[in-house]
């Protein structure tokens, strides 16, 4: 089986059958390529013709699917995402998570456009794929699995050599934590954080994808690619370079200010410690020790820290991002960076979604707090802002033990467990857990967390960076005067926003390029250079709502309705009580409204036939068993 796409121009399906270890490769046909592009809308696509959506998310029929971008491993700026399709333990939905790094790109250069693993092996294995040799093998991982991620990470090291990269999972995955998160890249940590995928290859006995060697594959028009890179080298370095310097850990005091920093559980306005866990603090105090970027990137927004508590004091870690900063910073009113470092670090060792356990951790916080939960149940005090009780619950939810297994399920099965008066400060939206930019500041966020399709997410919409004037309106089609937004605006801002999300999410491109403002022009652009396709701006935005449209029509086949689409109470009825955003509420309702007539929904948020129609998606209703009547004309 020859892998190296460096030597034809045939792209390539790899499925592995963990059941039956069996390993075929197979051309992806040019018209599906050009449909499905690349990233999470062919993964989606490959998931639909492997699995049924009523599947259990943690059983073998559940596939999962690896996916570079269309445009990841070429010769492109930040164009180095890989998408991870299945079925979400944590949401009940088929959900995607996205990484950067190197894996996506590596996975290129080995020939293979995407990994289908279906059924579940019988022991702890992970799957190889070897570019330089043009193998894709199973290995025995059973000395492997318990192992926490770096650990496996050296070792898959040791055994194949310094070149590889590697999804891994930790003991969080192996144990079925919903939100158990894909770490690769070792201590130089990117994380497939987001729905649980880590769990699902858990329920595999998959603890690895290792791959390595190849050759990067060439662009149809090098020329023509390598003028269109000093073109947007002009943007990264006037618009990204300089904001790479703390990363988007240097955004958290600006956010704070603005109101758009979640604090105490999303009870509070200001965050008083909030200087000192900023990116700046953190440099500046001699904890951040270096600099690391993704593939094909010259901004290396990661940051290396040196840390100092916990069981790998002094060691060398990777440094928290903005998101788990306000994770299990302000969410957990903890003002220590090291304790933060701390849990960040225990994260992606164990494998587990910041954003998510930094969001249990609070859950269960404000749940001690009120009595609900009591020493003897939590097994020690939970008092906000202590670093140590974090670190002890991470290990908990980790391992499944105690209040650990009840968190693990993610806030909202725990505060069905907990009883109705959790369900009110269960911050979720159709189970996943909200990020850390407040709907009530930027309440265009509102409707884009509202109408996510893998729950509340901000890279579905990203909406913040046409409120705040930091991405032109224009470049994406945006029509709302946006000094002067409504209900109708911020609709069509969300509408456009997720739409061109899901085109970079199909192309594989760093969504941190809304930094240089990056045109979907652009983008048409590469892909005629590298694929030698004729491509348009307005056929990427259309494969963008094309692409969310087919995964709405999946969450409608799930039984999404207008009834899915919102926020926790607390976020419609309590405003912050100061700062900024202080009294600030989203009228959600009136969003949502706009937000379907301009989509092409009807009200219950079910696409209309004839938006199928348009968006040639006539077949799927069918296809995943909606019946046609139920859709209006
Ligand atoms: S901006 Fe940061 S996250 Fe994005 S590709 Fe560059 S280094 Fe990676």
């Amino acid at each position: 089986m020859n892998l190296n796409a460096a030597e034809t121009a045939q792209t390539r399906a790899v499925a592995v059958d963990a059941t039956t270890r069996s390993i075929t490769c197979s051309p992806l046909e040019d018209a599906v390529r050009r449909r499905y592009l690349g990233g999470s809308y062919l993964a989606t696509h490959l998931w639909l013709e492997s699995s049924r959506l009523e599947v259990d998310p943690l059983s073998a029929a559940n596939a999962l699917v690896i996916a570079p971008g269309l445009l990841t491993g070429f010769p492109i700026i930040a164009a180095n995402r890989t998408s991870l399709v299945s079925k979400s333990p944590q949401t009940g939905l088929l959900s995607e998570s996205t990484v950067g790094g190197f894996f996506g790109a590596k996975m290129k250069a080995a020939g293979v456009d995407a990994l289908v693993i279906k059924g579940s092996f019988d022991v702890p294995s992970y799957i190889i794929i070897d570019g330089d040799s043009g193998t894709v093998e199973v290995e025995d991982a059973g000395a492997l699995w318990g192992q926490d991620i770096f650990r496996t990470f050296e070792v898959l090291k040791e055994r194949h050599g310094e070149d590889l990269d590697a999804a891994v999972i930790g003991p969080a995955g192996e144990n079925g934590v919903y939100f158990a998160a894909v770490i690769f890249g070792g201590i130089d940590s990117r994380a497939a954080g987001r729905t649980g995928m880590g769990a699902v290859m858990g329920s595999k006995n998959l603890k690895a994808v290792v791959v390595r060697g190849g050759k990067t594959p060439k662009p149809a028009d090098r020329e023509g690619l390598t003028q269109a890179m000093r073109e947007f080298m002009v943007q990264v370095r006037e618009r990204a370079i300089p904001w790479g310097k703390y990363g988007t850990s240097g955004g958290v005091i600006s956010a704070e200010a603005i109101g758009d920093l979640p604090v105490d559980n999303w009870r509070g306005g200001s965050f008083p410690g909030v200087s000192r866990i900023t990116g700046q603090t953190m440099a500046e105090q001699g904890m951040v020790i270096g600099h690391y970027s993704c593939w094909g990137c010259p901004i290396r927004c990661g940051k290396d820290v040196r840390l100092g508590v916990g069981d790998r004091a002094g060691q060398k870690s990777h440094g928290p991002e903005y998101e788990t900063i306000g994770a299990f910073g302000s969410l957990c009113m903890l003002d220590d960076p090291q304790y933060i470092a701390a849990a960040n670090d225990l994260c992606n060792r164990l494998g587990l979604d910041t954003i998510s356990a930094g969001c249990a951790v609070a859950f269960a916080m404000e749940a001690y707090e009120r009595g609900i939960i009591d020493d003897e149940m939590a097994g020690r005090p939970l008092l906000w802002g202590d670093g140590e009780a974090i670190l002890f619950l991470l290990e908990e939810i980790a391992s499944q033990r105690g209040l650990g297994g009840i968190l693990g399920k993610g806030t909202r099965i725990a505060a069905k467990h907990l009883g109705p008066l959790a369900e009110e400060f269960a911050i979720h939206v159709k189970g996943l857990e909200l990020p850390m930019h407040d709907p009530r500041k930027y309440t265009s966020m509102a409707v884009s967390y509202a109408t996510g399709n893998r729950g509340a997410c901000h890279l579905d919409g990203m909406t913040y960076y046409i409120e705040t004037g930091n991405y032109p309106k224009e470049v994406v089609g945006i029509e709302a005067d946006t000094k002067n937004l409504d209900g109708k605006g911020k609709a069509e801002i969300a509408v456009k926003m997720q739409n061109l999300m899901d085109a970079f999410n199909a192309l594989g491109i760093c969504k941190f390029m809304l930094k240089a403002q990056l045109s979907p022009a652009s983008m048409a652009r590469w892909v005629e250079c590298c694929l030698g396709w004729p491509c348009s701006r307005e056929d990427l935005l259309e494969t963008g709502e094309r692409a969310f449209n087919l995964r709405r029509l999946c969450n409608v086949s799930l039984g999404i309705t207008r009834k899915d689409d919102t926020l926790p109470p607390r976020l419609l009825t309590h405003p912050r009580p100061s700062g900024e955003a202080a009294g600030s509420l989203p009228f959600l309702g009136e969003m949502l409204n706009w937000y379907y007539a301009i989509r092409g929904w009807d009200n219950e948020g079910m696409p209309t036939l004839k938006t199928l129609k348009r968006l040639d998606l006539e077949e799927y209703p069918e296809r995943l068993g909606i019946k046609t009547r139920v859709l209006s004309p």
